[in-house]
């Protein structure tokens, strides 16, 4: 039988103290449709329903609280850090995330959901879908906006997929850049919907690998876009975030010359002193585009994010090919430490290729910077010039007097130069002599186009180590038909296609003294619970069984003894957060209590075993409360008592307390 829709507070209310059990008997022998009748209830009706007393204190106490009204601040705000429905509050609460700045300019606002109306599928991602739409502001003027809607089961949002689409928000509304893309606002309604600015030409890898008869993007379109790359993440990095997804497939293309850093699901705030993110779990992350720390250690810094630079300027030159294609995924953190790299693309030049090596330095500390990146790939960027003179000789780029050429490769030694007729879009070698450069005041060149050093791995693509050979001048790019044979299709799904770097080790067993939600994560229930069954149903019964929704934090992969390779990095990997431990039981422990706890870090679990004597089944259950605490704004007693009812299941907890905020 459906709960009467007039007496649906009751049941939440009762639901919300795990005593749902007592809904019929309060509801039918009590007589209690409204708050207010309970100021009628003696403790001796309670007792006459099997109430016992605790469970009446608990009833009185959710009592008060139900009259006093909601909380000050609910989740919302405390992500969104104060912001009313489209208007900007002048201060931050003091439990706004931390690590986050302050944020400056713009409207960053609650959007009505009637504001917002949904139109074409722009896309889908991990956890959302994307519609272009139009957004009407109060003034009546009609935006075109970008709508990313977090994807609701019939039973709600996934508990960690919400986590990350309220950590995306929370992140993108305190940046304001001209290459980050903007977030208007949030739409609190069913599904939440985040309205962002439109990137209308879509995302850049769609258009580097778009079908003929589309044009190639020419190589100064390139380098700019890695200059306004550059840019953004010297601003992301000036505020203390890690993006951890840069890649092609993240960067949105605004105008025909303007790209955004978007995607920022996976951004981190750098902590401590060393400047680095440690990952606290098993997470989905880009295994090709990962630097080697990341990969071994689960590392994350500004310092990865310019090797994900250096991959992202090899998927550009390259015609959106998918980096390190066909081999495994524990295979690349070998080759990487082998010092293998990937090869410089036809249109890549070398002073530019020399730059991607620098970003693919082993130590992190050996990367430039950002900043220091902005002024390199201005020294590294091509040298543009004009066509002086029809050239027609056979085997060479073809061009004619007036032609604009960007010259890729030349140097005032050579007669033979290599760049890119911007009518025809061709790449090949020409005679020197057939272009002048347009900041030689018209003169043929008669200096070195690029200042950059030569590319060490240049000549000998593939590995740093390898042996020199002559650069051929006559070199053409592959035709782009040829280009799109790549596994592509593998990466369509951006970080759905992602594995996690920690799915190296072994997967731990729930055996040992693994707590019951691990060993049952697949079997309790994920959605809010039902109406309670009459008779009434005990409070430790158990839910039935339904598989879960949630992601597979360990990707399917041959333990490390099973490692075709065997690498020490494989072994190590296989700790969470990486970092051997000097105890390996404690290690044992620690990984154990991160792979049960969504989003908690390696120092919180090594603190909440420290607190409870190493006992791991209080330590997870004490950091999921803390998790519920911080997602809503209830009491920690109230946390711990929705995770029992909820068998310690964290995503269903969270589920429950975001829909009843
Ligand atoms: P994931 O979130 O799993 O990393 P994703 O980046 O594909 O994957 P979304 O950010 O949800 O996920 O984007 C889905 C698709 O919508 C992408 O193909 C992207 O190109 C497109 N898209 C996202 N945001 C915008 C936007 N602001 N303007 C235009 N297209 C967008």
């Amino acid at each position: 039988m459906l709960p009467e829709a007039g007496s649906l507070w009751l049941l939440k209310l009762l639901r919300d103290i795990q005593l749902a059990q007592f809904y019929w008997p309060i509801l039918e022998e009590l007589n209690v449709t409204r708050p207010e009748h309970f100021d009628f209830v003696k403790p001796e009706d309670l007792d006459g329903i099997g109430m016992g007393r605790p469970a009446q204190r608990r009833l009185s106490e959710a009592l008060k609280r139900l009259r006093s009204g909601p909380k000050s601040k609910n989740w919302v705000y405390k992500i969104l850090g104060g912001f009313g429905p489209e208007h900007k509050e002048p201060t931050l609460p003091s439990d706004s995330p931390r690590h986050l700045p302050e944020p400056e300019g713009g409207l960053k606002c609650l959007i009505p959901e009637g504001a917002v109306c949904r139109g074409q599928l722009l896309g889908s991602g991990c956890f959302g879908v994307v519609h272009r739409g139009l957004w009407t502001l109060p003034s009546g003027k009609s935006v075109p906006v970008a709508v990313k809607s977090l994807r609701v089961g019939p039973e709600g949002p996934m508990g960690t997929e919400l986590g990350d689409f309220l950590r995306e928000v929370s992140v993108m509304m305190n940046l304001e850049h001209p290459h980050v893309l903007r977030l208007h606002g949030l739409v609190l309604g069913q599904p939440l919907q985040m309205v962002m600015e439109l990137a209308p030409l879509g995302s850049l890898h769609a258009r580097l690998t778009a079908p003929a008869p589309t044009p190639p993007l020419l190589v100064a379109l390139l380098c700019l876009f890695l200059r306004q790359l550059a840019g953004a993440m010297a601003y992301l990095g000036a505020r203390g975030l890690v993006h951890r997804d840069l890649a092609t497939r993240n960067l949105l293309l605004a105008s025909p010359r303007t790209i955004k850093v978007a995607d920022f699901g996976l951004v981190r705030p750098l902590g401590g002193a060393r400047g680095r993110y440690v990952m606290g779990g098993p997470r989905p992350i880009p295994y090709a585009w990962c630097a080697p720390e990341s990969l071994r250690h689960g590392a994350f810094s500004s310092a990865s994010d310019v090797w994900m630079f250096g991959v992202t300027l090899w998927e550009m030159f390259s015609g959106g090919e998918e980096p390190w294609a066909g081999v495994p995924p524990y295979l690349i953190l070998q080759r990487l430490e082998e010092r293998a790299r990937l090869p410089r693309p036809p249109l890549c030049s070398r002073a530019l290729y020399s730059l991607a090596l620098r970003c693919w330095a082993p130590h992190p500390a050996d990367r430039p910077s950002f900043s220091h990146l902005e002024g390199l790939l201005q020294e590294a960027g091509p040298s543009e010039g004009c066509c002086v003179r029809d050239v027609t000789e056979p085997g060479a780029l073809r061009m004619e007097t007036g032609d604009p050429i960007t010259v890729i490769e030349g140097s005032p030694d050579s007669t033979i130069w290599k760049g890119q007729n911007g009518r025809t879009f061709k790449v090949g070698s020409f005679p020197a002599s057939a272009v002048t450069l347009a900041d030689a005041g018209g003169l043929p060149a008669t200096r070195p186009v690029h200042r950059g050093t030569p590319a060490r791995g240049d000549q000998h693509p593939g590995s740093i180590d390898g042996d020199r050979k002559k650069a051929n001048l006559w070199d053409a790019p592959p035709a782009r038909g040829q280009r799109r044979n790549m596994p592509l299709e593998r990466m369509k799904g951006i970080s759905r296609s992602l594995e996690s770097v920690l799915s190296l080790g072994p997967r731990p067993t729930g055996g040992g003294s693994s707590p019951p939600e691990i060993r049952q994560a697949r079997a309790v229930p994920q959605g809010p619970p039902g109406l309670p069954p009459r008779p009434p149903l005990s409070s430790s019964s158990p839910q039935p069984s339904q598989p879960s929704r949630e992601r597979l934090p360990w990707p399917k992969r041959k333990p490390p003894h099973n490692h075709p390779m065997g690498t020490p990095g494989a072994r190590k990997a296989a700790a969470p957060s990486g970092g051997l431990l000097p105890d390996p039981e404690l290690q044992r422990k620690i990984m154990e209590v991160e792979l049960s706890v969504h989003g908690v870090t390696h120092q919180e679990c090594q603190t909440a075993l420290g607190a409870t004597g190493g006992d791991v089944v209080s330590a997870i259950r004490n950091l999921k409360v803390d998790q519920l605490f911080h997602l809503s704004s209830r009491s920690r007693a109230d946390c711990r008592r929705i995770l029992e009812h909820y068998q310690w299941d964290l995503s269903a907890a969270s589920r429950y307390v975001l829909a009843r905020p």
